[in-house]
C-alpha cells in the first residue's frame, strides 16, 4: 500500500507546549510510524526524538523534559532517507548565531543536486534526508543576512518539489508551504496559543475552533509581537495532492476548505450514479476495504440504495510490516489482517471499494478470500484513478513497472485480480467530487505530468522506495 509521508505540529503558546505537541502528533500517527520527535526551546532547545510509534517513544518522563512554551514536532515515514535514528526530526542545527530547529513533510526533487553543492562547499551532514538540506541551506542564508524570513524566501526560490515545514527559532515558530501548496498545512488559534498541523484533525482534538490553511508560497512567523504573514512567492496555479483526499489525510480532516469526509461519499456517489445506469447490475450488499473505504462505500449506499454491511473484519493490532518468505504466509498475513465474515459473504454478489490499487497484489489476496468464504460476486469499485507513475513530490510508492495499471488495460487488471468487474474513478470526476479546479491538483501519478519540472538528472536521483522483499501488511 502507499505510505503517508510525514506529520508537522508546531504550538507558541503562553504555557508549556509539550504534552500539546505530543497529543497533536498522536493525531498525525497515520502519517508516519517510523520515527517521532519533539523539540521545545525555553532559553535552551531541548529535543526527544526515537524510532516507534508516538505513544510508544513518548513517556511522562520525555515530555516532562520537554520545557518550554514553543516547540515543533514531526512524525515521520521516510520518503527520502532511510528508517534510522539519525533521520528522525525534528533537526536541530546549531550555527554562529545561534539555533534553529526544522521538522518538513514533503520531497524536494532537487535535494542531490543542492546537498552536492553544500558538501563542495564543505557542508558536512549527519543525516541522508533533504530537510537536512534544508535547514542547512536556511542558517547560510540566516548568518548572512540576520533576517530569518528573508532567508526563509530566498532559499525557497532553490527549493525543487513540496515542502511543509515547521521551524523553531530562539524566539518564534514559523511555518512554511512551498508555493504549490502540494503538501498540507493549516494554522489555529486561540487566546494567545498558535497551532500550525498538518491536518485540521489536530484542532479539533486540542479543541481549537479558528483555523485556516497556510496559503501555498506563505510563510507565517509567531513571537511576541504575534503573527505576520509574507508571501514572497506566488504561482499562478496550486497543485493540492489529490491523494490526501482520496486517502492519506484523515476522513475528520478539511483541506482547504474542503471536508474529506465529504470528499469521498461524493466519489461513492458518482460510482453509485454509474452503477444505477447498469440495466444488468445486481448486487446484495456494497463493502468497503477498512478503514479508508468506509466513507466511499456509505456514499455509494446512499446514492443507490444498496445497503451497507462490512464483509472484512480488520483485526486492528496486527503489526504494520512482515518480512515474509513465501506466498503462503503472505495469504495468511492478510487473513489475520482482513478476516472475512463468512456469515455475510456467502453466497452474496458484493460491491467492494478500495481506495486504490496499487501493485494489485493485496486486492487480489482480498477478493480471492472473499470468494473462497463464499462470495458469489465480487465487483471492485476504486475511489480514484489507476496510478501510472511514481510520486515524486512525497510519497512512498514502488517503481512505475510496479504499479499495475503503469503496464495492463482496465480489463487485464480486472482479471488479475479476479474480480468480476472493476471500475476506477474518471480523472474529471475526482476532480469533480474535490470540488476544485484541475489546475489546483497535482494529478502526477495519474497522468505522468508534474506541477514541478524534473530533469532527467533528478529522475535519476530519485530514490526506489520499494523493497520487494518487505510485505506491508496494510492494505
Ligand atoms: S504525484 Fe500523486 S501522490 Fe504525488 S503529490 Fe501528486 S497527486 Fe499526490
Amino acid at each position: 500500500m502507499l505510505k503517508e509521508e510525514c506529520g508537522v505540529v508546531g504550538i507558541y503558546s503562553n504555557k508549556d507546549v509539550s504534552s500539546s505537541i505530543f497529543y497533536g502528533l498522536f493525531s498525525l500517527q497515520h502519517r508516519g510510524q517510523e520515527s517521532c520527535g519533539i523539540t521545545t526551546f525555553d532559553g535552551y532547545f531541548h529535543t526527544e526524538k526515537g524510532m516507534g510509534l508516538v505513544p510508544e517513544f513518548f513517556d511522562l518522563k520525555k515530555l516532562e523534559a520537554l520545557n518550554g512554551k514553543i516547540g515543533i514536532g514531526h512524525v515521520r515515514y521516510s520518503t527520502t532517507g532511510d528508517s534510522k535514528i539519525e533521520n528522525a526530526q525534528p533537526f536541530v542545527v546549531t550555527h554562529s548565531k545561534g539555533t534553529l530547529a526544522i521538522a518538513h513533510n514533503g520531497n524536494l526533487v532537487n535535494s542531490d543536486d543542492l546537498r552536492k553543492k553544500l558538501e563542495a562547499d564543505g557542508q558536512a551532514f549527519v543525516s541522508t534526508t533533504d530537510t537536512e538540506v534544508i535547514a542547512h541551506l536556511i542558517v547560510r542564508e540566516f548568518v548572512k543576512t540576520d533576517n530569518i524570513t528573508d532567508s526563509i524566501a530566498e532559499v525557497m526560490k532553490r527549493l525543487k518539489g513540496s515542502y511543509s515545514l515547521v521551524i523553531l527559532t530562539e524566539n518564534e515558530l514559523i511555518a512554511v508551504r512551498d508555493p504549490l501548496g502540494i503538501r498540507p498545512l493549516t494554522i489555529g488559534n486561540f487566546d494567545s496559543t498558535y497551532i500550525i498541523a498538518s491536518e485540521s484533525v489536530v484542532f479539533d482534538v486540542l479543541n481549537v475552533n479558528s483555523y485556516r490553511d497556510v496559503k501555498p508560497g506563505e510563510i507565517i512567523t509567531i513571537n511576541e509581537d504575534g503573527l505576520k504573514s509574507f508571501r514572497p512567492i506566488k504561482r499562478n496555479r496550486k497543485a493540492y495532492c489529490m491523494f490526501e483526499y482520496v486517502y492519506f489525510s484523515r476522513p475528520d480532516s478539511v483541506l482547504n476548505g474542503i471536508s474529506v469526509y465529504n470528499v469521498r461519499e461524493e466519489i461513492g456517489r458518482i460510482h453509485g450514479k454509474l452503477d444505477d445506469m447498469k440495466a444488468d447490475m445486481e448486487v446484495d450488499f456494497v463493502s468497503p476495504i477498512p478503514d479508508s473505504a468506509i466513507p466511499f462505500a456509505l456514499g455509494y449506499s446512499k446514492q443507490t440504495g444498496v445497503p451497507y454491511k462490512e464483509s472484512l473484519i480488520r483485526n486492528r493490532y496486527v503489526g504494520r510490516t512482515f518480512i515474509l518468505p513465501d506466498q503462503e504466509a503472505r495469504e495468511l498475513a492478510v487473513r489475520l489482517k482482513l478476516n472475512p465474515m463468512l456469515s455475510e459473504v456467502a453466497g452474496r454478489r458484493i460491491v467492494l471499494f478500495d481506495d486504490s490499487i496499487v501493485r494489485g497484489t493485496t486486492s487480489g489476496r482480498i477478493i480471492r478470500i472473499l470468494k473462497e468464504a463464499g462470495a458469489k460476486e465480487v465487483h471492485m469499485r476504486v475511489g480514484c484513478p489507476p496510478i501510472k507513475s511514481l510520486c515524486k513530490l512525497g510519497i512512498d510508492m514502488p517503481t512505475d513497472k510496479e504499479l499495475i495499471a503503469s503496464e495492463k488495460s482496465i480489463e487485464e487488471i480486472r482479471e488479475s485480480i479476479g474480480a468480476d468487474s472493476l471500475r476506477y474513478l474518471q480523472i474529471e470526476d475526482l476532480v469533480k467530487a474535490i470540488g476544485l479546479k484541475k489546475d489546483e491538483l497535482c494529478l502526477g501519478c495519474l497522468t505522468s505530468k508534474y506541477p514541478v519540472k524534473i530533469s532527467k538528472h533528478e529522475q535519476v536521483l530519485l530514490p526506489s522506495f520499494y523493497d520487494t522483499s518487505t510485505y506491508d501488511s496494510s492494505t
